[in-house]
């Protein structure tokens, strides 16, 4: 058996669907709904989790490249997306020719996509991308009205709405996302008393989605509670989310060692007393990320098995003595359930000081991934 093919990737689309139907739940019939699938759908696969949204009746994909769109328009999807980044303007006309909508903030890019529109005889959809205080992408609220008014010269523009950004909507304490919450309602009625009628503004991320429905306004973006997890892992959301990724494997090797061992790379653990050590054909080739040294757990018969030394390129080492004659073959999960137990993306993500969005991107973009439900 080749090693890696232990090893199994796996997407539960019926999960990310039952997501989406409870995400969908909270919000009011009139709001439109974006999955957000950029980064290759957090690490899901663009296509398979993009289909399963638009099975489900979402109204719009948001991604994150000009290549991502295009691949949804070869796959047969005609819903609308939004490049959330934006494009140079040397994509503009691939961009208006798959009708995709572009966030907007430079002027450059307005005209690239207006010389595309017009010699293509189209309209190109625009969402003006607002700074309301994410300090990451956008014009800042100032800039907004003459942006605009550099707008009237491009009539194949069609401005669909203002967007913006939340910095902290995750955090329990709301005033500063309040305060880009009245940041945004400024411009867009200011840009309204100007005459731009802005049918679809859009602010509200996954935290933004659950916990403060005076962010909705007429579309919502989520991504990350689409894929199970909650967007701060402290902070339970209220709704059943399923998991969507899971990865599992097989024991490659188990061992006794003396008192006395090491164990791998740096010398990083020394065995205490005598112990049983199951070798795992996963390491940070797989995404599997080595800050997980010495800190990680994995499940074995529905029990914990903790991380021993350091994680190598393509291995693992977990403690097993606890657990009383693991065979090689057996199966282990890394990330999912076991029995009565469950590792989550948040499990991994605290042990190895990042968040649920970087395990799934890592995970899922190292492995071969197998789309299962639907
Ligand atoms: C990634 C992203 C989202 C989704 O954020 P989640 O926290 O995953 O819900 C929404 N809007 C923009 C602009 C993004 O970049």
């Amino acid at each position: 058996m080749i090693v890696s093919s232990m090893s199994d990737l796996a997407v539960d689309l019926t999960a990310l669907k039952h997501n989406y139907r409870q995400l969908r739940g909270l919000c009011d019939p009139g709001v439109k709904f974006m999955g957000v699938v950029k980064a290759d759908a957090y690490g899901h696969g663009l296509l398979p989790v993009a289909r399963a949204l638009a099975d489900e009746g979402a109204d719009y994909l948001g991604v994150g490249s000009l290549e991502e769109g295009l691949s949804l328009r070869q796959a047969g999807l005609n819903l609308p997306v939004l490049l959330l980044l934006g494009i140079l303007p040397e994509e503009a006309a691939p961009a208006v020719a798959a009708d995709l909508e572009v966030a907007l903030f430079r002027l450059d890019v307005a005209q690239a996509l207006a010389a595309a529109a017009s010699s293509q005889g189209k309209k190109a959809g625009v969402h003006l991308k607002v700074d309301t205080g994410m300090g990451r992408l956008g014009l800042i609220p100032e800039e907004v009205l003459p942006f605009l008014e550099g707008l009237r010269a491009c009539p194949q523009l069609e401005v669909l709405g203002l967007t913006s950004h939340l910095a902290v909507a995750d955090q329990e304490d709301k005033s500063y996302t309040l305060r880009q919450l009245e940041q945004f309602t400024g411009v867009i009625r200011a840009a309204r008393d100007r005459g731009w009628e802005l049918p679809l503004s859009h602010i509200a991320n996954s935290a933004a989605l659950w916990e403060l429905k005076e962010a909705h306004f007429a579309l919502v973006r989520p991504g990350i509670m689409l894929y199970g997890s909650p967007p701060a892992a402290e902070r339970p959301v209220p709704v059943a989310l399923q998991p969507v990724m899971s990865y599992t494997t097989r024991v490659l090797q188990v061992k006794r060692l003396s008192a006395g061992c090491s164990i791998s790379y740096g010398r990083t653990y020394t065995t205490r007393e005598e112990c049983d050590l199951a070798v795992l054909p996963v390491g940070y080739a797989n995404g599997y990320s080595r800050l997980l040294s010495n800190r990680g757990e994995v499940l074995i018969r529905g029990r914990r098995a903790p991380i021993r030394g350091r994680v190598c390129m393509n291995l693992t080492m977990v403690e097993v003595t606890h657990l009383k004659g693991v065979q090689a073959g057996e199966p282990v999960v890394l990330l999912g359930p076991l029995g009565e137990d469950r590792l989550t993306g948040d499990d991994l993500a605290g042990w190895a000081q990042t968040i649920s969005y970087e395990i799934y991107l890592a995970l899922g973009n190292a492995n071969p991934r197998r789309h299962v439900g639907g």
